[in-house]
């Protein structure tokens, strides 16, 4: 018989619409999945997890990460995107070895589950030898999160696999066999790991080269994920148009970001199934534009809110709920203002705290595509879960229990964390062993910025600056 565990006692906030918010109920986990909820369960000898007064939530959806660059956290806290292109994408990527891949994989799945994102979906477009794919998906798995791989392409030079040597789109494929062979390993659509496909898309690529890579998608059976429509980049605009152009507005593929997107665009998002993956605290920081989450749910098009790269700004989706409430609903207020309406009516329109949780948990399972079974405290889904201490010194006392998740509570309140049935986190205290995977990360930070060589001026980390 599977392990029984059953959690008593807790608020639970459910994100099934069909169960909404319980004040006061149990969950019973029965092996690696969701068996019962609801008030006063009877669980026989189940093992019980008191959970008085704490809050119980599906696990955070990370939509998008581009995980290896956990390896140089924090060494672009002032960048915009050109920089970032420049730098990140140009000078550290191409010096990753595939152990630089393991190490920041594995550390940055460990950052998730510490806060109490249970899945990820990897943006990884590392894929410099077949030995940097193998790497990240070890990485995950080291890590025991779930996750949606998506494997992209080398990033060796930007010129050649970003803008095309003749700056008119890269001419360069990602790698078929490659990623037919990783298809071939990852072909449990149900599994702990499954596979996405990270793609670049029109502008950044020849028209052979996008019609090939969507394809490829298509042929796998695997979902297209691409950043569109951010920052001043010509190469972003017009490239839903262009896919539309193509005839390849897959349903489920995820537009990343989606700043600037024209009216025209978001209706064939919406029209062909598509949805959004916005990263708000990179976005607002980096310069890519507001973060839409208001426009897309209007339309009904599926929000995941996302963490996009640890160079910038912190990964956990604490920040991100805070961002998105903040920033569109400081729109809607300045909209208010322009528009002149009366100050003693409320203003109308505000996205809310119950929103942002919904797009960091179920909505974020529909954007990975897994919604059928993750995302929400569902019986019959898997038990990915996260309880909160509802005890905390910044959480305590509780009475909105949305509001104490979302705009009080932070990581050192993810007390124990479920993927798959397993606790991973208990008492605040992640269950994997951090020694080993610490010492690599360090090893990878120090390795890559002995490589570095050339920062501009003015630019140096400080681990480099501390050797210097
Ligand atoms: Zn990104």
């Amino acid at each position: 018989m599977s392990e029984r565990t059953l959690i008593k006692g807790a608020i639970v906030l459910t994100q099934d619409p069909a169960l909404g918010e319980l004040p006061e109920a149990d969950i019973l986990i029965d092996g690696d999945t969701i068996a019962a909820v609801g008030p006063n369960l009877d669980a026989g000898d189940a093992k019980v997890i008191d959970a008085t007064g704490d809050i119980v939530i599906p696990g955070f959806v990370d939509t998008h990460r581009h995980t290896w660059e956990t390896s140089i956290r924090t060494s672009a806290p002032d960048f915009a995107l050109i920089t970032y292109f420049g730098s990140i994408l140009d000078k550290f990527a191409p010096l990753y070895r595939p152990e630089d891949v393991l190490a920041a994989n594995r550390w940055g799945a460990l950052d998730c589950l510490n806060a109490g994102i249970t899945t990820l979906v990897d943006w990884s477009h590392i894929m410099n030898t077949p030995a940097h794919a193998d790497a990240a998906i070890q990485g995950l798995q080291d890590s025991g999160i779930r996750s949606v791989f998506a494997f992209g392409f080398p990033n060796t030079s930007l010129q050649v696999w970003w803008f095309g040597l003749d700056w008119g789109g890269s001419v360069e494929r990602i790698d078929g066999d490659l990623a037919r062979r990783i298809r071939s390993q990852l072909s449990d659509d149900r599994g702990l790991i499954t596979m996405g496909l990270a793609t670049r898309g029109p502008n950044f690529c020849k028209p052979d080269v996008v019609q090939y890579e969507w394809e490829l998608a298509k042929e796998l059976g695997i979902n297209v994920t691409v950043h569109v429509a951010m920052d001043r980049f010509g190469y972003t605009k017009g490239q839903v148009k262009g896919l539309k152009d193509m005839g390849l507005l897959y349903p489920n593929t995820t537009y990343i970001h989606s700043s600037h997107l024209t009216d025209d665009e978001w209706l064939m998002v919406r029209d062909s199934g598509g949805n959004v993956s916005l990263s708000p605290q990179i976005e607002l920081q980096m310069g890519h534009g507001w973060a839409p989450a208001q426009k897309a749910d209007q339309l009904g098009i599926p929000v995941g809110l996302s963490s996009d790269v640890a160079t910038t700004a912190s990964t956990d989706q604490f920040t991100q709920m805070h961002a998105i409430l903040s920033s569109e609903r400081g729109r809607r207020h300045q909209a208010a203002w322009d528009e002149d309406l009366d100050g003693n009516e409320p203003t109308p329109d505000l996205i809310t705290s119950r929103d942002a949780l919904r797009w960091a948990t179920i909505d974020g399972a529909k954007v990975a595509g897994i919604a059928d079974y993750t995302g929400s405290i569902t019986p019959g889904k898997k038990a990915d879960l996260v309880i909160i201490d509802g005890s905390a010194v910044n959480v305590a006392p509780i009475i909105d229990p949305v509001a104490a998740v979302v705009c009080a509570a932070d990581i050192s309140n993810v007390d124990t964390v479920f993927v798959d049935g397993r606790i991973v986190k208990q008492g605040g205290k992640l269950v994997a062993a951090l020694d080993g995977p610490r010492r690599d990360i360090l090893a990878s930070r120090d390795h890559l910025l002995s490589k570095f060589g050339d920062p501009e001026p003015g630019w140096l980390p400080v681990a480099a600056r501390a050797r210097a």
